[in-house]
């Protein structure tokens, strides 16, 4: 069981996700926990404040190092009424554009933890405390500036869930399709029919599957697979 913890000031866009499909189904099977905390639990006032101007100027509000420091003395695995063991191998992440690109390879290093706590941010950022003091690790999800961290966490947690043994219901695909190094093997797959007959403006078409595929002869079919496909790393 591979437990995820997301703090975000926008808990709802979580809850489709949660509910639907095999993310629900491995929810169900008790292959993942997914806990999605609402910072403003901790934030401070009537209005529960969790963001502030930034120091020196600038656009826009930061978020502040309290509310999130006090979050994560509540989640982290120490706390025993968490249900983690002590020794659960745990990491925070602090999502930001600046941070170390996401990949498969990464992906499979933390499939292999206990806990991940993911930071998602809003407004213009997170005051940089977070990143220096408390994150163990500042992630991208690509070279674009979104509005928040929520979907690279739902990101994350489905790329990671996918290597749980069970969640995809077969095994054999993680043996099968998942390199020594971490690398997930993708190639070009066909169903039926075997011709796709089509009309364009001017002339027919018949899109055909790949005759080998079609031959039922293993060793050739793999050497096709292995001419197409590509170790995503
Ligand atoms: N200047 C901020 C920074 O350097 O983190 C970006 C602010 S962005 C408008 C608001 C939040 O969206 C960020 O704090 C981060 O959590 C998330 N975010 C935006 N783009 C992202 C990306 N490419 N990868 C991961 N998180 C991203």
């Amino acid at each position: 069981m591979i437990r995820f913890d997301a703090i975000t000031i926008f808990p709802d866009i979580f809850k489709s996700y949660i509910g639907e499909s095999l993310i629900a189904r491995a929810i169900a099977k008790k292959l993942i926990k997914i806990n999605v905390h609402d910072l403003r639990k901790w934030g401070k006032g009537p209005h529960k404040q969790v963001d502030d101007r930034p120091f020196g100027g600038g656009l826009g509000m930061v978020m502040q190092v309290e509310p999130i420091f006090k979050a994560l003395k509540k989640i982290r695995p120490i706390n025993p009424s968490m249900g983690l063991r002590k020794k659960a191998k745990s990491k925070i992440i602090l999502f930001t554009p600046r941070g170390k690109k996401f990949t498969q390879k990464i992906a499979y290093k933390l499939s292999k933890l206990d806990q991940i706590i993911f930071i998602c941010g809003r407004y213009e950022g997170v005051d940089e405390r977070v990143a220096k003091n408390i994150a163990d690790m500042e992630v991208s999800i690509g070279d674009y500036d979104l509005m928040g961290g929520e979907l690279p966490a739902m990101i994350l947690i489905e790329t990671i869930s996918r290597l749980i043994p069970g969640v995809l219901g077969k095994p054999q695909l993680l043996k099968e399709r998942v390199s020594k190094s971490g690398g997930f093997l993708e190639y070009a797959q066909y169903t039926r029919p075997e011709v796709y007959k089509v009309r364009k403006v001017h002339k027919a078409e018949s899109w055909r599957v790949p005759k080998v595929l079609l031959s039922g002869d293993h060793k050739k079919i793999d050497k096709w697979k292995k001419a197409h496909s590509k170790v995503i790393e």
